[in-house]
């Protein structure tokens, strides 16, 4: 059930994660809202308090494991109790790799990776002590397809799928019952393609989102079915996008 679940959002200023937050807490969770951008958390929570739900927000840099600790602590003196982190924040300035983009690349390793591996490493104490808990991550399609520009950041979506299995494996196995989901949305209409740095590459990108893509509650809806699951199943996966898209 959803209501009344305490439920950590990364990268909730905008796109899957604001939507996500929006519905969840439509139905009755109480969100924890986190990202850089703090003005438009502090809309996003007004707005759904206004709506009649609950949601408190603070600064989140996912690359600081301090900032990743604050928001559970934030969690758990806000609501008294933790039951999802959704570690959705990411960036995509996809580029060839002869582009030598290598400031990209390594933002992209720290906020995909490392942010995720940061989240993680703040709610396993948690989730690891009161033997339950639900870790959801956004991954990509272009952690299941490889195509031209993608490399690192597929690179990085590639990574979430075996991470997130063996988290899920490890803690079926120490008997810690912690779920695990990963999700993998094709084009959706998102502030993402910002992200990109290189020209071309955005107005490339730019037309097959124009095409294709669909709205960010899309995503959102899945990620309320995923949370809605009995405490002793999990949805492992999910791959979702536009009907049209090929
Ligand atoms: P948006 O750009 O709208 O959202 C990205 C979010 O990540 C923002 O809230 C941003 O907040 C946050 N963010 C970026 N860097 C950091 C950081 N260092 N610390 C904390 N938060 C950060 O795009 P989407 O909603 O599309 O992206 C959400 C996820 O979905 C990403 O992981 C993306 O890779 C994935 N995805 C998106 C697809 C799409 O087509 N849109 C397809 C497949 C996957 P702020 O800038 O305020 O910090």
């Amino acid at each position: 059930m959803i209501k009344d679940k305490v439920i950590i959002i990364t990268g909730a200023s905008s796109g899957i994660g604001e939507a996500s937050a929006r519905l969840l807490a439509s139905k009755g969770a109480k969100i924890v809202l986190g990202a850089r951008r703090i003005d438009q958390l502090q809309r996003i929570a007004e707005e759904i308090e206004a709506a009649g739900g609950q949601a408190v927000y603070a600064k989140l840099d996912v690359t600081s494991q301090a900032d990743n600790d604050a928001i559970v602590s934030l969690a758990k003196d806000s609501f008294g109790r933790l039951d999802a982190t959704f570690l959705n924040a990411g960036l995509m300035p996809n580029s060839m790799l002869s582009a030598l983009k290598t400031d990209d690349w390594h933002q992209m390793v720290d906020v995909n990776i490392k942010g995720v591996l940061n989240g993680v490493a703040a709610v396993l104490p948690t989730f690891t002590a009161q033997k339950g808990g639900h870790i959801l991550a956004t991954s990509s399609v272009a952690g299941l397809k490889a195509y031209p520009g993608g490399a690192v950041y597929g690179g990085t979506k590639w990574f979430l799928r075996d991470f997130m299995e063996v988290l899920r494996m490890e803690s079926a196995m120490e008997g810690t019952h912690i779920r695990a989901t990963t999700i993998y949305p094709a084009a959706i209409n998102t502030e993402l393609l910002h992200t990109i740095s290189d020209k071309g590459v955005a107005d490339a990108m730019g037309g097959l989102y124009a095409k294709y893509g669909i709205s960010a509650d899309r995503i959102a809806r899945v990620v309320e079915f995923a949370i809605d699951q009995p405490d002793d199943t999990v949805i492992n996966e999910f791959t979702v996008g536009p009907a049209n898209q090929p």
